[in-house]
C-alpha cells in the first residue's frame, strides 16, 4: 500500500489519534534504507525512483489542509510523518520540520508533531536537531540483537548496529520513544521470533539502558511483504509491556 499524496488523511490511527499525516517520500514508490519483512509500503524495489516531495511542495499542501480542517473545527491530534518509506532521508528534513512546527504554531496550535523512523540517519546532525524539536520522536528498535534486526528489518547500511543506534536514541536524554513490533514466523526458511525469552530478556534490558520517555509495542495488523508471519496476542503484548512499566516507564499496546 502506498500513499498517493503529500498529505494523506486524517485517518484515526491505534497510536497517536486522529492523525493527518506527512509523506516525504514519491507517490509512486517506497524509498526506505530498511527493507521490513513487515512494511505495510511492500518490499523495496530496484525500479528508479522518483524524486522525493519538495519542501516547498510539502509547505503547501500542508497548509492548504490545516486551514480547511481548522475553518471546519476539526484540527487533528497529531501531524504525523511516515508515508512511503523513511522521512528522515529527505535532505531538507529540518527545514521541512521547522515549516510544519511554524504552520502548526499558526493554524492548530493543539496538533502534536510526530515522527516515525527507523532510527538510522541519527548520525545526521540535522537529522537530531529536528526530532529533538518535536513533540514525538518515535524511534524503530525491534531487537537488541544484530541477527535480529538484520532479518526483520533488512537495513541497507553494512555495518549497522542495533547497539550503536540504541546509543544514539539514548543520546535524546528520555525524550525518545521507542516502537517496537513483536511478530513470529519464518522468512525464506528461516525462522524470525522477536518473543522468545532471550530476544525479551535482552530488549528489555536495552530499552533499561535508553530510558525513553514512552515505549509503542505493537503487532501485524496487515497483510506483510513477507506471507509467512504471524501476529502476537494481545496478552503476550501486555505481558511485554509490564516488564517495561515495571521500569517506570510507559508502554502502551496496540494489537
Ligand atoms: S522502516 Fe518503515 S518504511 Fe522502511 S521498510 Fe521498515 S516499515 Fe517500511
Amino acid at each position: 500500500m502506498l500513499f498517493d499524496k503529500v498529505i494523506f488523511g486524517p485517518i484515526r490511527s491505534r497510536r497517536l489519534g486522529v492523525s493527518l499525516g506527512v509523506n516525504l517520500l514519491p507517490p509512486t514508490a517506497k524509498v526506505c534504507n530498511f527493507n521490513c519483512i513487515y512494511c505495510e509500503c511492500g518490499w523495496n524495489t530496484t525500479d528508479r525512483k522518483p524524486p522525493l516531495n519538495s519542501r516547498q511542495e510539502v509547505a503547501s499542501a500542508l497548509r492548504s489542509k490545516l486551514t480547511e480542517m481548522a475553518a471546519a473545527g476539526e484540527c487533528p491530534d497529531v501531524i504525523t510523518f511516515a508515508g512511503n518509506g523513511e522521512p528522515t532521508i529527505h535532505p531538507d528534513f529540518e527545514a521541512i520540520i521547522d515549516d510544519t512546527l511554524a504552520l502548526r504554531d499558526e493554524l492548530c496550535p493543539t496538533a502534536r508533531v510526530s515522527v516515525l523512523s527507523n532510527a538510522t540517519m541519527l548520525h545526521r546532525e540535522s537529522v537530531r536537531r529536528a526530532l529533538a524539536r518535536v513533540d514525538n520522536n518515535i524511534l524503530k528498535l525491534d531487537s537488541a540483537f544484530d541477527s535480529t534486526a538484520r532479518l526483520m528489518n533488512g537495513p541497507q547500511q553494512p555495518d549497522y548496529s542495533v547497539e550503536r543506534v540504541a546509543e544514539r536514541i539514548a543520546s535524546f536524554d528520555g525524550q525518545a520513544i521507542v516502537q517496537t513490533m513483536f511478530l513470529r514466523g519464518e522468512v525464506d526458511g528461516v525462522p524470525v521470533d522477536n518473543t522468545t525469552p532471550d530476544e525479551v530478556d535482552a530488549w528489555v534490558a536495552m530499552v533499561a539502558r535508553i530510558r525513553p520517555r514512552q515505549v509503542m509495542i505493537y503487532t501485524i495488523d496487515r497483510a506483510t511483504p513477507a506471507p509467512d508471519l504471524h501476529k502476537v496476542t494481545r496478552e503476550e503484548l501486555e505481558a511485554i509491556a509490564a516488564r517495561i512499566e515495571a521500569l517506570g516507564i510507559p508502554c502502551s499496546v496496540s494489537a
